[in-house]
């Protein structure tokens, strides 16, 4: 992300130059026609998205998880009773891909009955070690929790976020705590100087729990009314600005609001170094589901610097409304799968073709209960 003002690629960064991953790259021919009508995402998106490496997706034994070691593309298959999933997470104009996308459907038996499903984005800065380490570890933090605090969910979240900034803020001689792909040995003060958002949501049969850190951000599509249950924490949010100042920060204007001067965001997992001022607690909203949910869209600023939470919220629903028309024609059990990994696709494209200079993360969660399908 672009929380750290010295991090900025310049826009000459041509938009193949690395592209980490696609989730599903094989369009349906009506969503490619609809992509067509729009010649500047077609152009971009061509350049931007790797071509497809397989045509068919892979089968797996149910609630189980799929990974490519050559790029950061992951593709999920969940349990029957999960939301159908879809992400589509590129490193787009950036230099390095620094977001990290988790996605564990069926992670938790709660109450001996509750399936619960995890789903987090994570947006870096500074390096990728952070995001990363939220990727591999914070769900087993939450899984843990959960089944101590039961049904407390702001309990569960905040001690999960809290044990995962110990966790990255850990530091020891061999930096084991950083990643293969790590470059902050490149910076200093080295790692004190990196950190993540956090954006997960925990989905369970009726409940939408959400728990935020940082500038990604969580959004509802209910009946065709964006939701959004997260708020953004921007060192000039008055809560935000008042907290900083209070504790002995300061927020300095520098290519806009930043704590110190430094960093673009007031809360984040990591960052050691700009505490008290950035902390890690993450706000939490707990919403019952209703049967006028549609899908819930995690996204990093990549896309919402470019692309309103109104207009995702069309996208996405456009995409579910097309495959559920389709189902009712004779499609397979898979479209809602397709439809869903269609929804984050498009609205990468779009995010990359209305210039995001960001690295940019999808994840649309089907919510409805009463599928066609
Ligand atoms: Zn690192």
């Amino acid at each position: 992300m672009a929380g750290i003002c010295c991090s900025v690629v310049g826009d000459s960064e041509p938009a193949s130059a690395r592209v980490d991953s696609v989730t599903r790259t094989s369009l349906k021919p009506s969503l490619k026609r609809r992509l067509d009508l729009l010649p500047s995402i077609k152009i971009v998106a061509k350049s931007a998205v790797a071509p497809p490496k397989r045509q068919k997706r892979e089968k797996t034994s149910p609630g189980s998880t799929v990974t490519n070691s050559n790029s950061a593309e992951s593709r999920y298959f969940s349990s029957d009773d999960a939301p159908k999933i879809g992400t589509t997470s590129v490193c787009g104009r950036r230099r390095d891909m620094e977001d990290a996308v988790s996605l564990h459907p069926s992670l938790l038996l709660h109450k001996k009955s509750e399936n619960l499903h995890f789903y987090g984005v994570f947006d870096g800065h500074g390096c990728s070690h952070v995001a990363e380490k939220c990727r591999e570890r914070l769900h087993e933090i939450v899984k843990q929790e959960a089944m101590t605090n039961g049904d407390d969910w702001k309990e569960t979240m905040v001690k999960s976020f809290k044990k995962m900034d110990s966790e990255v803020s850990r530091r020891d001689s061999n930096g084991a705590n950083r990643s293969s792909s790590c470059r902050c040995e490149l910076q200093s003060p080295q790692c004190d100087a990196v950190g993540s958002t956090a954006v997960v949501s925990v989905i369970t049969p009726e409940k939408i729990v959400v728990s935020n850190c940082g500038d990604s951000r969580a959004v509802l599509c209910r009946n065709g009314v964006a939701i959004p249950l997260s708020s953004d924490h921007k060192p000039d949010r008055p809560d935000e600005l008042n907290r900083i100042q209070e504790a002995g920060g300061r927020v300095i204007y520098w290519d806009g609001a930043r704590v110190l001067g430094v960093l673009a965001m007031s809360r984040a997992i990591g960052d050691n170094y700009l505490k008290p001022y950035v902390i890690p607690d993450p706000e939490v909203t707990v919403t019952d589901r209703t049967d006028d949910d549609e899908c819930l869209i995690l996204a990093s600023d990549g896309l919402w610097d470019v692309v309103t939470n109104e207009t995702a919220c069309g996208v996405a629903r456009m995409c579910l409304k097309g495959a559920a028309a389709a189902a009712e024609g004779g499609g397979d059990c898979d479209t809602a799968h397709n439809a869903c990994s269609d929804a984050a696709l498009l609205l990468t494209k779009l995010a990359l073709a209305r210039q995001s200079s960001d690295n940019v993360s999808v994840v649309v969660v089907d919510l409805r209960k009463r599928s066609n399908y």
